[in-house]
């Protein structure tokens, strides 16, 4: 029986299309894996900057209320009367509370209508300073309703100290003209000092601005970048659509890409951006994705490659297998079936014919005074003539479904499947006379070529019961011819019509 070629494990082509399904479908779990990973990244990212802006606003809004506050109570102050008349020493204490002092925070001054300060809260008598030309003296001047004024980074004139931002409000008279301002000085070094203490990563950065765009404080600190106007930024239009948001951007001022968080801080004219680098976000993920991608390209190659080789080996396999089948079931000398693989067509072919009903005819072929030819022309010519008679048969019994054999020594058997006796007659004559074409010289024999005689057996007009009895009808034919002078055919029902005295038939003789 023939292997069954359908077996999964037989299919080597199917093996490597396993295999290649197979490490596909881990490459798709690793790839689902990493962009799972790749989207924590951003999410404990996005976590972080938005725990680090809300840490900087609660920070920098309560320092600014109390320090709005102690400005809010120098203004009440100034209101009371008698305060301005009052002992130098004694009306610092009832104007300037000790939040003034505070670290970072520089002095209160009150501002004169003129703009010279008129009291301060580090010196009595105070510093004889003009202010009149700082943006938050003109803002309140210009202006009654401004309420809480955060102005332009400046440098203090009062001492040689930081950068410093002023905190004002406006003194009103009570018919409402301009009664000077009360503003309080804020050291940038509290935001740079406050931005320095987040942990960020190295390419984090913190900006604190105006919200006219006007750059206060950022991490990483660097002094040229104080006081920069960047309205025209990217960024900045973005951190002005909402009150607070998150976005990718790239910062101007480096070029680097980072993730932002923004908010405005509350009741404040400021804007916070705290950002981490994209860079910083992804590269613990970078690394993890290097690692699990190699191992899993690396076992998706060895899947493959071991089922390539596995498929190799098997095609190697099946091909020696069918090798030896056909060799198994060819005859070696005349590369016609073996006597074997006959018989296993030819059952076949005989069960079919008996479902079907349609005629099935057998040729018995044997080549006359053969043993003659080899002693002779010696038993190798004897091989190449039985090739011959080979080749004679194989061309003429043709059509699909014919089997031609070579049934044991010099003799042959050709099956015609669909055949009926006219047909097979017609072919065992053109086989018969395509070797006595061939006029393979003979000279012990009657004809003096190489001949061949032909029994023919057909199921047509006789029952046989079996294939064996069609078989031995053929032999008989085949003998009938033998006797009847070789190079010749019998048809075994004209044999049998003729109740053992045959008509021989010799079409074309
Ligand atoms: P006929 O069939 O006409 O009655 O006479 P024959 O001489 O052919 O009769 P037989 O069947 O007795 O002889 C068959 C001979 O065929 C015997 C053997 O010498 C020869 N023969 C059989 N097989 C081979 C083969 O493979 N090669 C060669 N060279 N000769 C073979
Ligand atoms: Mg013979
Ligand atoms: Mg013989």
């Amino acid at each position: 029986m023939p292997e069954p070629k359908t077996m999964v494990t037989r299919r080597p082509n199917f093996i490597i299309a396993i295999s290649v399904v197979l490490a596909g479908a881990i490459l798709a779990i690793a790839l689902w894996v990493l962009a799972q990973m790749h989207d924590d990244a951003l999410r404990r990212a996005q976590d972080s900057v938005f725990n680090v802006s809300l840490l900087i606003e609660r920070d920098v809004s309560r320092n600014l209320e109390i320090y709005d506050l102690s400005i809010r109570s120098v203004i009440e102050g100034l209101k009371q009367p008698g305060v301005q008349q009052l002992d130098p020493k004694l009306r610092q204490l009832v104007l300037f509370d000790g939040s003034a002092s505070a670290k970072d925070l520089g002095s209160i001054l009150v501002i004169d209508e003129n703009g010279y300060i008129k009291f301060d809260s580090q010196a009595v008598p105070p510093r004889h300073v003009y202010l009149g030309d700082r943006d938050y003296f003109k803002v309140h001047r210009d202006s009654p309703d401004v309420g809480l004024y955060v102005s332009h980074p400046f440098m203090p004139r009062t001492s040689a100290s930081d950068m410093s931002i002023g905190l004002s409000r406006r003194i009103s008279r009570p018919d409402g003209s301009f009664g000077g301002v009360v503003v309080g000085t804020m050291r940038l070094r509290y935001f740079r000092s406050l931005f320095q203490g987040m942990n960020l990563g190295a390419g984090g950065s913190i900006a604190l601005m105006l919200t006219d765009g006007t750059m206060l404080m950022r991490r990483p600190y660097d002094l040229k970048t104080i006081g920069i106007d960047l309205t025209d930024t990217a960024n900045y239009s973005r951190f002005t659509e909402q009150p607070s948001g998150d976005f990718f951007g790239t910062a101007a001022i480096d070029g680097v890409e980072r993730w932002y968080a923004f908010r405005h801080i509350d009741m404040y004219p400021l804007i916070l951006d705290v950002a981490l680098s994209t860079q910083d976000i992804y590269v613990g993920w970078r690394r993890r994705a290097w690692i699990i991608g190699s191992l899993i390209a690396a076992l998706d190659l060895t899947l493959i490659a071991l089922a390539v080789l596995f498929a190799q080996q098997m095609r190697g396999r099946l091909a020696a297998e069918e090798e030896l089948r056909i060799l198994a079931r060819t005859d070696g000398l005349t590369g016609l079936d073996n006597r074997r693989a006959f018989e296993e067509s030819a059952e076949t072919a005989w069960r079919r014919a008996q479902r079907s009903g349609a005629p099935l005819s057998l040729l018995l072929i044997d080549v006359d005074s053969f043993k003659g030819f080899n002693d002779l022309y010696g038993h190798s010519a004897g091989d190449e003539a039985l090739v011959t008679v080979a080749r004679c048969i194989a061309q003429n019994a043709r059509r699909p479904g014919d089997t031609a054999a070579r049934y044991g020594g010099e003799e042959f058997a050709a099956l015609l499947p669909d055949t009926d006796e006219a047909g097979a007659l017609r072919i065992a004559e053109q086989i018969r006379s395509a070797v006595h074409a061939v006029a393979l010289g003979h000279v012990a024999s009657s004809h003096h070529v190489l001949t061949v005689s032909i029994g023919v057996a057909t199921t047509e007009g006789v029952a046989f019961a079996t294939y064996r009895e069609l078989v031995n009808a053929a032999d008989q034919a085949l003998y009938g011819a033998k006797d009847a002078g070789r190079n010749r055919i019998l048809p075994y029902r004209a044999m049998a019509g003729a109740a053992g005295n045959p008509i021989v038939v010799v079409p074309g003789h």
